[in-house]
């Protein structure tokens, strides 16, 4: 586990150790299921890696790109056709405008526009608000910018999460600066209300917080009304960075394209961190990407078909398991509670799993950041070949 990883070799001596900023973070549990996985052959359902296929005109035009030299140097915000591109599918999906000249930047993923966007948010000292469980990458980019992570609980209500809008009021201070919110979620597959979402416009207005929302699930929406962004709600637009990426969309998440909408002063904040982070990166994905992003309702309604089938094999496998499912309504995961089988700790569950029933999933602790958070929940990732899928249901099954 990350928290007992000591680096204590190296040319400084016995009592090196690494700088505050970094301590702790040295080894994930993700980084031990997948090798947990490599050693014992299971089913890997543990990272949210796909085993899906790209499309291939799109693997195409990036091969064509290289060989036609498109591999130097893009322009530090992206390419122009990209920015377009992304300003266009925002308009035409959400019906909100972004000027691409400085209202659109492109990032080497989604994961460096959450970073750029709190180093170039949050003053040491300052605090981001999440909710917990979140991505893992938001409690380490707060940090790295000195800013204090503050947990607000989903709720859990049946088999799903809900908003805990108390909570959330509660958690606010005079030193909030950002709330970061992510729809849909990882990693319960939550997709926020209508009414979820317009409480928590409510306290952003009131409190005058930016908001960052993490929407890289967004064309992966299975159940009701599809995807939402808060960016679109009454005296949101201002203060909000809506953040997407095309490592999820186009099942492509080695290429690290993302990029960040919103007006242009909070925009030039995360460009300024970014240029010094990356500068800039993928020339021949971003020219392929602004080529292929007109077109990807298209894609998505196909990689939604596969995913949702994916997601009823897993879910109702788990059941048949005696792993109960929580609700996922959208992206890559389904969490499942481990008591049935007479466990209580999902990382300890996750350890014996593998050798056990053959089968690699991750602990749903590996996102909470409250330390009196249950710890009875695990996940699984159905972002995977209908086969392996099966597979690993019919290991639960026979392990049960
Ligand atoms: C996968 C993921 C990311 C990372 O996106 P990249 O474009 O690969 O950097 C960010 N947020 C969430 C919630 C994710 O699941």
């Amino acid at each position: 586990m990350a928290e007992n990883v000591e680096i204590t070799v190296g040319a400084r001596g016995a009592d090196w150790s690494p700088a505050a900023r970094v301590r702790g973070l040295g080894t994930s549990v993700f980084t031990e299921m997948t090798e947990l996985a490599r050693s014992t052959g299971a089913v890997n359902l543990g990272q949210g890696v796909p085993e899906l296929d790209a499309p291939a005109a799109l693997l195409r035009d990036v091969a064509e790109t290289v060989l036609a030299g498109g591999n130097q140097y893009p322009p530090a915000h992206g390419f122009p056709a990209l920015r377009e591109a992304v300003a266009a599918h925002q308009l035409r999906r959400y019906g909100l405008s972004y000027d691409p000249r400085d209202e659109v930047l492109v990032t080497t993923g989604a994961t460096e526009a959450l970073a750029a966007a709190l180093l170039g948010l949050c003053d040491p000292g300052d605090e981001a608000i999440a909710f917990d469980p979140c991505y893992d990458a938001y409690p380490a980019g707060a940090r790295f910018a000195g800013a204090r992570l503050v947990p607000v609980p989903l709720a859990e209500d049946g088999d799903g999460f809900v908003l805990d809008a108390d909570a959330l009021r509660a958690a606010v201070t005079r030193r909030t600066r950002v709330l970061l919110l992510n729809t849909p979620h990882n990693p319960t597959g939550k997709v926020f209300t209508d009414g979820e979402l317009a409480a928590v416009a409510e306290v952003c207005r009131e409190h005058d917080l930016t908001v960052v929302t993490d929407e890289v699930y967004e064309h992966l929406v299975y159940d009701g009304a599809g995807h939402r962004t808060i960016a679109a709600l009454p005296g949101m637009r201002e203060r909000t960075l809506t953040v997407s990426s095309a490592g999820k969309t186009f099942n492509v998440t080695g290429w690290k394209v993302g990029w960040v909408c919103g007006p242009a002063h909070l925009v030039a904040a995360v460009a300024a961190a970014k240029q010094f982070l990356t500068y800039a990166s993928g020339t021949p994905y971003q020219e392929a990407l602004a080529r292929a992003l007109g077109g990807v309702e298209e894609w998505a309604a196909e990689l939604r078909a596969a995913l949702r089938r994916n997601r009823d094999l897993l879910s109702e496998g788990l059941a048949r398991a005696g792993l109960r499912p929580l609700r996922a309504d959208a992206g890559y995961f389904v969490q499942a509670d481990i008591r049935a089988w007479g466990h209580a700790d999902g990382v300890r569950f996750c350890r014996e799993l593998p050798l056990h029933a053959g089968v690699v999933a991750i602990p749903t602790s590996a996102f909470q950041m409250r330390p009196d958070a249950p710890s009875y929940l695990v996940r699984f990732s159905f972002c995977r070949r209908e086969k392996s899928v099966v597979e690993a249901v019919e290991k639960l099954v026979a392990a049960m």
